[in-house]
């Protein structure tokens, strides 16, 4: 039975103040559930909120890293410097970043082995666009982001990672996938592990869902066999997270 994962994108939002504030306001709400839970938050707020979350079974993650150790790669992060301060996850191939940042399907990998490889718990991200849906090619075109994600990712490995399913259409546009869509692509993602891997390695990857998650909608998201939690961003800010985390009664 793999356990559920809700993790909260804050995106570029919230100062160490601003972050202090929500930390505190929502730590007593979303701790000791029955899902991990994880606040990917800005690199300047990473050591605060691992400070103020300590004690708590918040985890804190990054939203990108580096592939290197170290060097001259000016304004970059390594990983070991994430795992040093106490960050347990990280965020990579965000199409945020895949947009704005010219991050490639072979980076992401490059930097999903490094993150394996200090302790990091990679939650790698890959969806289609509106235009390759409405082309029927989801399932191929996140079928090849995965393979090329995990190249040189050993079994063993694969089984502590994260995929999130994240439409790119759904993010941050109010439009949500219907748990119908979400879950198809989920277990066509949780197929293609099997082949690639096996399916005992398949059954224990977990596999999120991503974009414009709500209160309203999380339930029965998060039901769906093949859905194992979600990446959250918008909603992450807002009391309504706390909703979200909590969508099974307790
Ligand atoms: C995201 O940033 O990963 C995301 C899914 O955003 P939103 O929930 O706002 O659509």
């Amino acid at each position: 039975m793999r356990r559920k994962i809700i993790a909260g994108n804050w995106k570029m939002n919230q100062t160490p103040k601003e972050a202090e504030a929500l930390i505190k306001d929502l730590k007593g709400k979303v701790d000791s559930v029955d899902s991990d839970v994880v606040f990917c938050v800005p690199y300047v707020d990473l050591k605060l909120a691992v400070e103020l979350l300590e004690g708590t079974s918040i985890a804190v993650g990054a939203q990108n890293v580096h592939a290197m150790d170290k060097g001259a790669y000016t304004g970059e992060i390594s990983a070991l410097m994430l795992k040093e301060i106490g960050v347990k996850y990280v965020i990579i191939g965000h199409s945020e970043r895949r947009q704005y940042f010219g991050e490639t399907d072979e980076s992401v990998n490059e930097k999903v082995k490094k993150s394996l490889s200090v302790g990091l718990i990679p939650i790698i991200c890959v969806g289609e666009s509106i235009v390759q849906r409405k082309q029927g090619v989801t399932i191929d075109f996140v079928r090849v982001q995965t393979r090329i994600a995990l190249l040189g990712v050993p079994a063993e490995d694969a089984q502590r990672l994260v995929i999130a399913y994240e439409p790119i259409w759904a993010i941050g546009t109010g439009l949500t996938a219907t748990s119908g869509q979400a879950e198809e692509v989920c277990a066509g993602i949780r197929r293609f592990l099997a082949e690639i891997y096996d399916e005992e390695t398949a059954s224990k990857i977990r596999i999120q869902y991503g974009g414009s998650v709500s209160g309203a909608n999380a339930r029965e998201l998060f039901e769906m066999p093949n859905i194992d939690g979600g990446l959250v961003g918008g909603a992450s800010l807002k009391p309504e997270f706390e909703k979200i985390v909590n969508y099974a009664p307790r």
